[in-house]
């Protein structure tokens, strides 16, 4: 294995100087937000690379001087990425270890790095990752939604047309859906999921690991009114919405209980009680005779034999 093992028996993670790695290119993982989420192999490879390619050197300086990590620089982003590249693979063919890092998360994630991985694949470098956090995996285990199988689509395209013609193929995945998007974009971008996808349960995960991390549930077209009536959020974002309705219990699960009688409730206040159940039914995929149950017990109907809605 290239670069930090464990089991070599001795302390990991001390942040004085030590002895450079072995050549080759170990990609790193930072934090999404909050400076404590990195392991102790990642703060320990960083101290002992010979160069770390990032690609803001003023966002990884601040954050590796606040763990204590003298490193070299040398910018990667996609700006420079194709002149940069065969000068880093030069230096990984002369025996360099290098570092690669992005300004948060998971490289190559929504991030540059795979074609510096195929190049180093190609030339017989060794490559290994160093893995951390990603915003991606960290929005789809707090959304609530099912995990046991996603799909993440990156950042959706920024104008309407092609977000539409995006997410059609993906309207009949089986799968949670994670996609990237900017708070600015954020309130067009649900009110097309609604529409492409259909009003499923979903969640915004924004400022994760950070002071003000929130993760607002509810279906897409709620999510899309709400942020059309509070303006764009502040921070960053990521989407998650529910496989469609059909895909298993997983589902149901998922938006029960109080979630449920939010939905309810805000049916019920802009429609006849039959209207409501039909909405929430069609939008959750709860069997309708719970919803109806649930429906009259919000209403303080129960008992009152109302068995024909
Ligand atoms: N490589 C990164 C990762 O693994 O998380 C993602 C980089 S991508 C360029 C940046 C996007 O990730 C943001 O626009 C946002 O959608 C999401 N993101 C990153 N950090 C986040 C955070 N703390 N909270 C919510 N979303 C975040």
């Amino acid at each position: 294995m290239l670069g930090i093992c464990k089991d070599e028996g001795r302390e990991i993670g001390r942040t004085t100087p030590q002895a450079k790695l072995e050549g080759g290119l170990y990609i790193v993982a930072t934090a999404i937000g909050n400076a404590g989420d990195i392991t102790l192999r990642a703060i320990e490879t960083l101290n002992r690379v010979d160069v770390v390619a990032c690609e803001d050197t003023r966002v990884t300086g601040r954050f590796l001087k606040r763990h204590g990590i003298d490193a070299a620089f040398v910018a990667y982003h996609e700006h420079n990425a194709a002149r940069a590249r065969p000068k880093l693979l030069s230096r990984l063919g002369r025996g360099e270890a290098v570092a690669l890092v992005s300004d948060a998360g998971t490289p190559l994630i929504s991030d540059p790095g795979y074609r510096l991985v195929g190049a180093c694949i190609e030339a017989g470098i060794g490559v290994t990752f160093v893995p951390g956090p990603s915003a991606a995996l960290a929005a789809l285990v707090l959304s609530g939604l099912p995990t046991d199988r996603f799909y993440f689509g990156g950042f959706l395209p920024t104008r309407q047309a092609a977000r539409v013609r995006a997410l059609k193929p993906l309207a009949a995945l089986a799968a949670s859906l994670i996609f990237f998007e900017s708070p600015r974009r954020l309130p067009a971008a649900l009110g097309d999921l609604a529409d492409i996808l259909g009003d499923r349960p979903a969640a915004v995960a924004r400022e994760l690991t950070k002071k003000f991390e929130e993760v607002r549930r509810a279906s897409l077209s709620q999510l899309c009114a709400h942020y059309r009536d509070e303006g764009p959020p502040k921070g960053e974002v990521v989407i998650v919405v529910a496989p469609p309705a059909k895909t298993g219990a997983a589902t149901v699960t998922a938006i029960e209980g109080a979630e449920l009688d939010q939905r309810l409730g805000a049916a019920l206040a802009e429609a006849s009680l039959r209207d409501a159940v039909a909405a929430v039914t069609e939008a959750t995929g709860l069997p309708r005779g719970k919803v109806y149950q649930r429906a009259l017990a919000l209403t303080g109907k129960a008992g009152a034999g109302g068995g024909g809605a």
